[in-house]
């Protein structure tokens, strides 16, 4: 089953965005951690971008709004990571924020398009079954992997793109 879980494109409204800041929370509180007022204002900024977001860009965002220094920016994101709260997409050297924190993550797969930078965080259970039964096969156990896959977007594809 091919779920679509997360269209960067579509920015979430802010009731929404509440409700996912507040899930992050909730997850982080679970885990005996806290998403501190940096973290949620990182983790806030990449759940509204419309695109990834490089560090550099978060930070210059945050500049704005509060004295953020770059390495309390890094261990916010290094944080974030961990959780799974947000991707880094290492072909863009970019951010994402993750579609369904609560998935397994044994094997993510992005659609990136190389036009608009539109990323999509497929969870593809065949796909990821599929590259462990490989790897069984080689004698290698997967831990984890990330599949990152270039193209074109529907709407870059259809020469519609806005982005
Ligand atoms: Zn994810
Ligand atoms: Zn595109």
């Amino acid at each position: 089953m091919t779920a679509k879980l997360a269209i960067a494109e579509a920015a979430s409204p802010p009731p929404a965005l509440e409700r996912r800041l507040n899930a992050a929370a909730t997850a982080c509180e679970r885990e005996g951690e806290t998403l501190t007022p940096l973290r949620r204002a990182v983790l806030a900024l990449v759940l509204q971008a419309r695109r990834p977001l490089t560090a550099y860009q978060l930070l210059e965002q945050l500049r704005t709004a509060r004295r953020a220094a770059p390495p309390t920016i890094y261990r916010a994101l290094d944080f974030l990571l961990a959780r799974r709260l947000v991707h880094r997409i290492e072909r863009l050297g970019a951010f994402v924020a993750c579609a369904e924190p609560e998935h397994e993550h044994a094997l993510v797969q992005f659609l990136i398009c190389r036009q608009c930078d539109a990323v999509v965080e497929l969870d593809d259970h065949d796909v990821g079954e599929a590259v462990a039964a490989a790897a069984r096969s080689a004698g290698f156990r997967l831990e984890h992997a990330v599949i990152e896959v270039d193209g074109l977007c529907a709407a870059c594809a259809a020469g519609s793109c806005r982005g």
